[in-house]
């Protein structure tokens, strides 16, 4: 048998767990959290990401990927020799810190915001007039789910963000006045073969994704897509899989808003339309097992499912599961206010009758 081991052992673990074991792959993860869901389908590492012997243990598969971007460099370059580490420290390195990843972006013919990097306060003197008046300005580091970022509208409101986010290293970019953000997984063999995921629809609240739309057609905008991660995947030497969030400006342009080194929560309906779903692309991918474009065979969406300040706020679970075509994932965490706890998928005969229910689906989801 093959084993996969995985930085990480949080949802996106389980989720890559639960499509390995039909592969015939074991999973073996490293997480501190004792209560993280992917316990409960692979070999459970409980120890801190740089305990010498669940790293050990980790270098004894026949390769590793992770689940986040921020796994400690001492990790890295303790695993880097000993067994194949997929995507590796190189490519990590750019999509973990947000001005490098702009300037990595843009070296690789891939068009980003305008943005200005903000490492003391002179850089503060001008920038935001260069990125075009209005702007977020981002920490480099450590930020998901629009934690760490401010939006800004004049001087005085950047040097107050850049104080409450603690003086760390940023980067400021231009508001971008998109009509729609899309996103597209890409993945890389070590030989250097490509697949493409399907071209996403996406919608956020309050900085969170709330839904996911794959309809199908638009042609136009997925090879665009497909063609900007082709030359990202190369220029950064993917191997294993990535993800790439765009923004589609009014003229069709699609900018590059920031890539994620692994599977990505709005390629989670790929898990129930039909194909294979980025779970199982990355396993594939990862170990050198046969690989194909990942898109769904019909209509799918999904809605995600976040804690909200009221905590008996909860889903209508009965009623989700009466409607047509739904399919529950939960991710075993604890509520907290903000926090991923799952998500529902939501497949469809076609585009018409997928918006239709997932309006009805979102009515049921706090
Ligand atoms: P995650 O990693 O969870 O996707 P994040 O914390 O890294 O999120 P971003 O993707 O940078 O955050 O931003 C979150 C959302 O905020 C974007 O999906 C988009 O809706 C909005 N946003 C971010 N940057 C810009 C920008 N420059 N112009 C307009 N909207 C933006
Ligand atoms: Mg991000
Ligand atoms: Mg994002």
């Amino acid at each position: 048998t093959l084993s996969l081991g995985i930085l990480g052992g949080g949802q996106l673990a389980q989720m890559l767990a639960l499509d390995a074991i039909p592969l015939g792959v074991r999973v073996v993860a490293l997480e501190p959290d004792p209560q993280a869901g992917a316990r409960l389908c692979a070999e459970h590492l409980q120890a801190p990401y740089t305990d010498p012997q669940g790293l050990a243990r980790l270098a004894e598969c026949d390769a590793v990927t992770l689940e986040f971007e921020n796994v400690p460099v001492e990790a890295l370059e303790y695993l880097e020799g000993r067994v194949p580490v997929r995507p590796g420290a190189g490519l990590l390195a750019h999509s973990k810190h947000r001005a490098r990843e702009k300037e990595a972006l843009r070296a690789a013919g891939a068009g980003t915001a305008d943005f200005a990097v903000i490492e003391s306060e002179s850089d503060l003197d001008g920038a935001l007039a260069r990125v075009g008046g209005q702007g977020i300005l981002k920490t480099s580091e450590l930020g998901y789910d629009g934690k760490g970022q401010r939006r800004v509208r004049s001087e005085a409101e950047l040097r107050a963000a850049w104080d409450d986010l603690g003086r760390v290293p940023c980067v400021l970019e231009g508001l971008v006045p998109f009509v729609r953000e899309v996103s597209l997984g890409v993945a890389r063999t070590a030989q250097g073969e490509l697949a493409f995921g399907p071209l996403v629809e996406n919608v956020h609240r309050s900085g969170i994704l709330r839904t996911s739309v794959y309809a199908g057609a638009d042609q136009k905008a997925a090879a665009q897509a497909r063609e900007l991660a082709r030359r990202v995947a190369e220029a950064w030497g993917l191997e294993g899989l990535m993800t790439l969030e765009f923004f589609e400006l009014p003229n069709g342009e699609l900018l590059v808003n920031e890539v994620a080194p692994r599977v990505h929560n709005s390629g989670h309906l790929t898990q129930d339309g039909g194909g294979i779903s980025q779970f199982g692309a990355q396993v594939r991918a990862v170990l050198g097992l046969p690989l194909s474009d990942w898109k769904p065979l019909h209509a799918v969406a999904m809605v995600n499912w976040v804690g909200v300040e009221d905590e008996t706020a909860q889903p209508d679970w009965d009623a989700i599961d009466a409607l047509p075509g739904t399919h529950i994932h939960l991710y075993h965490k604890a509520w907290r206010s903000g926090r991923k706890l799952g998500h529902v998928n939501l497949t469809a005969p076609d585009a018409e009758t997928l918006r239709a229910r997932l309006e009805q689906l979102e009515a049921l989801i706090p």
